[in-house]
């Protein structure tokens, strides 16, 4: 039998994180990662409202309308899929501004 090492995480049919698997289960970056997380363990979901529509998705961020750490830039520009440490890619404007500063300041859990 083979586990995959390498996880993936989806929204709306784009990845948004990739990391070996034992770094995103400690240590996910994204906050739609870490909602599925806390969901796993039958945490308080960590977003708010419904999944927004695939067929007219928000602009800019397709997490923006859920996600407790949105601000007008996610509005604008969509995040694109950047490195945040050696093999760990996230799109999230805050994950990589956090990643730049040194800094996570959304935790482990929104
Ligand atoms: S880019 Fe903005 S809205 Fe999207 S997940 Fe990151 S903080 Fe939230």
């Amino acid at each position: 039998m083979r586990i995959a090492r390498r996880a993936l995480v989806l929204l709306l049919g784009r990845i948004v994180e990739s990391a070996d698997s034992a770094v995103l289960a400690a240590g996910a970056r994204h906050p739609y990662s870490r909602a599925l997380i806390a969901a796993a363990g039958l945490a308080r979901p960590a977003l708010h409202g419904d999944p927004p529509s695939p067929l007219r998705p928000p602009t800019g961020c397709a997490l923006r309308l859920r996600c407790p750490l949105a601000h007008d830039g996610c509005a604008q520009v969509p995040p694109t899929l950047d490195p945040v440490a050696p093999g760990h890619r996230v799109a999230c404007h805050v994950a990589q501004d956090e990643a730049q500063d040194g800094t996570q300041a959304g935790g482990k859990a929104p």
